[in-house]
């Protein structure tokens, strides 16, 4: 084992890690990989059952997507609603529900009436709902409202509440593990330094070395640390954003979104059926800036800032950002959300946009649950990032996944095993049309 070379190595076991090793097992002639993850099990972190909000996002009900956006999230998500059909025929890693995001007043309902002419192309399915359907689709959405208020939905029937942490676990399943590749798994390993030397990369996992001819970094928030430690990201930092969650029971039938702000990558609250309980949905995630890589780790605040850097274009970065109002107020009210007593008093407001009859008693803080999410900040522009970051290097690439990194996830391993491939050169193949056609929608109707 020591000093063994291995062509390439991920760092990191979540669902986008393990998508990647699906991909390359199956699907490239490479034949030795190394997969190392820190935690004892796939998933761990930010792709845990607890930690997300469980949702397959095709960008047909986010409305801070733009069309471009929404086209890619799309070709993304439809991948992994396709390897879902495919592979979990018996339904243990998704539930369908029916999904809307809610227009409610006249400024909001036109929002989405203009996005449903300019998306129902991309989105056949996706239909403009009034008040009436909307009360047979959700009753308790109207309960409670003013008789004249103006409300509309964006409707569809194809939502996917998705177990990221199953879909990893069945992903590495998977993976082919034929007598000719060496394909070698290491949990409970961490990860202490990536160097280069002799053309290839040495990974220290503190007991041994282990070296790699490529190297895939898809380590979540820690993935900006490696990047920077190797001369890589330095223009950047990160605001992560802590989100938790508030559960209620028998409110609604299926995954309810509210029209996102301005400036604040999914701010906007929404209810969502827990993937393997109907009865009981999930309302949040709420955003909480922690100076943390990892949600309730606090060994990672030292890391986070190691991350940040602390220059003085770190400092101002932030400065700038906090400074815009919207945000600052955002965040002030999203810290106190977590706080007992008060924390639901002033949370509860938020549920009321999609139930306004909910009671205080009908909300419990779902405590231990909620992930961070590593929102990108660049320095240069002293401003957030709103996408999903990839930092490619010598050999080397880096992916820091804010959501909606879980459905993506196989969409980067194409993206990723295309690039990893060129920097292994000649002689090794990708195909990547029997990926597609694996997972097309032909193959999940058959
Ligand atoms: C509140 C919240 C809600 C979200 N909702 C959604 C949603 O509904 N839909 C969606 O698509 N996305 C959602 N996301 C985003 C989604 O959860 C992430 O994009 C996705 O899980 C990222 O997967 P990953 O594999 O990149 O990272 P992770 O799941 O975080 O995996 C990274 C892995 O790297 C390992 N690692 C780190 N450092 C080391 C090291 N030094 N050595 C070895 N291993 C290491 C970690 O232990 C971890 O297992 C949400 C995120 C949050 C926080």
């Amino acid at each position: 084992m020591n000093n063994h070379t291995y062509e390439v190595a991920i760092i990191g076991g979540g669902v986008c890690g393990t998508a990647l090793l699906y991909t390359l097992s199956n699907y490239t002639n490479i034949k030795s990989i190394v997969l190392i993850e820190k935690e004892a099990d796939v998933a761990s972190l930010n792709s845990h059952t607890n930690s997300n909000s469980q949702t397959l996002h095709f960008g047909d009900i986010e409305t801070n997507y733009t069309l471009e956006k929404a086209k890619k999230v799309n070709a993304g998500a439809t991948l992994v609603k396709n390897y879902l059909l495919t592979k979990d025929r018996e339904k243990k890693i998704y539930t369908k529900y029916h999904k809307m995001v809610l227009g409610v007043g006249a400024e909001q309902a036109n929002k989405l009436k203009e996005r449903h002419q300019k998306f129902k192309q991309l989105f056949p399915d996706l239909r403009l709902i009034d008040k009436q359907e909307i009360a047979v689709k959700e009753p308790k959405i109207l309960a409670g409202r003013k008789a004249n208020e103006e409300i509309v939905a964006l409707f569809t029937k194809e939502g996917y509440a998705v177990d990221f942490k199953l879909l990893a676990k069945s992903l590495l399943d998977n993976s082919s593990n034929s007598t000719d590749k060496d394909i070698k798994l290491l949990f409970d390993t961490k990860v202490q330094q990536i160097t280069r030397a002799d053309e290839l990369y040495k990974i220290e996992l503190g007991d041994r070395t282990i070296r790699a001819k490529v190297v895939m970094v898809a380590a979540g928030a820690h993935s900006l640390l490696f990047a920077k430690s190797l001369g890589y990201g330095l223009d950047y930092a990160l605001l992560s954003v802590a989100g938790s969650f508030y559960f209620a029971p028998g409110l609604l039938k299926g995954k309810v979104y509210t029209v996102q702000r301005k400036k604040l990558p999914f701010a906007a609250v929404h209810g969502d059926p827990e993937v393997h309980n109907s009865a009981i949905a999930r309302f949040g995630p709420t955003a909480k800036v922690l100076p943390m890589l990892e949600r309730h780790n606090y060994t990672t605040i030292c890391e986070y800032f190691q991350t940040a850097g602390l220059s003085l274009k770190a400092v101002l970065s932030f400065l700038k950002i906090l400074s815009d109002p919207i945000i600052f107020k955002y965040i002030a009210i999203n810290f106190i959300y977590d706080f007992p007593i008060i924390g639901k008093r002033l949370f509860i407001e938020e549920v009321k946009k999609i139930v306004p009859t909910i009671k205080l008693n009908d909300l419990t803080y779902a405590k231990g649950y909620g992930g961070v999410r590593p929102q990108i900040v660049n320095l240069n522009t002293q401003a957030l990032e709103m996408g999903e970051a990839k930092i490619v290097g010598n050999k080397i690439i880096f992916n820091i996944t804010p959501s909606p990194g879980a459905s993506t996830c196989l969409q980067n391993a194409l993206e990723d095993t295309e690039k990893l491939i060129g920097f292994l050169g000649d002689g090794y193949q990708f195909n990547r049309t029997q990926f597609l056609n694996d997972l097309s929608t032909q193959a999940a109707t058959r």
